[in-house]
């Protein structure tokens, strides 16, 4: 008898040892979605007041356009790192957007892209920056990643590998739009007086053109295999000079990805995510503070990134497949898909 009561208390001893700890973890652990994919077209002073109907509509069908590429390949069971390229390059090869076709011109009257992909599962990642004659500057980033030991290749020498690697290569060219090579003599013109930090940003967003400026590019996608990508894709800042980088092909800063926490991909006045390393404070919230998706985005943006003077915007997803949008513009151009095929378009600040 006493054997059992002796083997009993130890049973549940034992029990007690085993069972889930309760933690004061913030996070959500219920997955919500299987797969996941949100993107972004850029964020800046977007009203509604300024955009006309038939932009309003094109905006969205390329967003819509955009988003089901992605989601085709992840409902279908394709991975997170074809779904965040495949859907970046729609976006690339549209005017609207300000990367590839759609680029901002430099100082020199050139386009010189930005942009990086990150793979959440191996922490392994890939950018090009200032490239100016890559057509897909976001598969010339994972390739970069996948078929070279850097991570980061700029200029001339991203080009050459990109050429032996069989990309597309363009002429230079094939950049130029009318609508931002405007943007850029508008923004010269008003360099000749002195600016201060509200009238750079305003140069920077272009407000007097209308809306027309905006479109970097990003995704974040997770997988049915629980692997998250993201990518973000640029042209960078219209008047850029002296070979001037952003945070867009920047690890940490423009785009971040761990199938631990989550992916980030950023848009924005650059300078300002790169001195806050914005992508990477999302994850690491999460990591080492225990905060969920939401409280760690909102804080970056809305409290850390704010009160240094920087404006701009992210998408975030979480390894549950829990999605976020947030911003401290007036806009941004933004769309996400759940599992169940469930699509939201915004641009807007509602
Ligand atoms: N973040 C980009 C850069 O600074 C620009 C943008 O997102 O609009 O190059």
């Amino acid at each position: 008898m006493k054997n059992i009561y002796f083997f009993l208390v130890l049973l549940l001893i034992l029990s007690a040892c085993n069972s889930p700890k309760t933690t004061s973890n913030k996070q959500n652990d219920t997955p919500v979605n299987e797969f996941a994919i949100i993107i972004h077209g850029g964020a800046g002073t977007i009203l509604k007041e300024n955009m006309t109907p038939e932009k309003e509509t094109a905006y969205k069908a390329k967003l819509e356009e955009a988003i089901k590429t992605g989601y085709e390949i992840l409902k279908n069971g394709g991975s997170s790192g074809d779904a965040v390229v495949k859907t970046i390059q729609v976006m690339e090869e549209s005017s609207l957007f300000n990367a590839g076709k759609g680029a901002v011109f430099t100082h020199e009257e050139t386009n010189e892209l930005d942009a990086s992909f990150m793979d959440g599962k191996t922490l392994n990642a890939g950018a090009v920056a200032g490239v100016k004659d890559i057509k897909s500057p976001i598969e010339a980033a994972r390739t970069v990643m996948t078929n070279s030991d850097h991570v980061m290749l700029s200029g001339v020498g991203a080009s050459q590998f990109a050429k032996e690697q069989g990309l597309e290569i363009v002429d230079p060219s094939y950049f130029y739009t009318e609508n931002r090579f405007k943007s850029l003599q508008r923004i010269k013109d008003k360099e000749k007086t002195t600016l201060d930090h509200d009238d750079k940003e305003a140069a920077f967003y272009d407000t007097d053109i209308k809306n027309s400026k905006f479109g970097t590019v990003g995704c974040v996608a997770l997988d049915k295999e629980g692997n998250i990508s993201a990518g973000t894709s640029t042209g960078g800042m219209t008047n850029k000079r002296w070979g001037r980088i952003g945070d867009s092909p920047i690890i940490g800063s423009g785009t971040y990805a761990n199938n631990k926490t989550c992916g980030v991909s950023s848009t924005g006045w650059g300078e300002y995510f790169i001195r806050s390393q914005v992508a990477y404070d999302i994850s690491a919230q999460m990591e080492y503070q225990q905060k969920s998706l939401k409280e760690a985005t909102k804080d970056v943006i809305q409290n850390k990134l704010t009160k240094l003077g920087g404006t701009g915007g992210v998408v975030t997803l979480d390894k549950n497949g829990n999605m976020s949008f947030e911003f401290n513009t007036a806009g941004m151009y933004r769309a996400s898909m759940n599992d169940k095929g469930d699509l939201v378009i915004k641009i807007y600040n509602d």
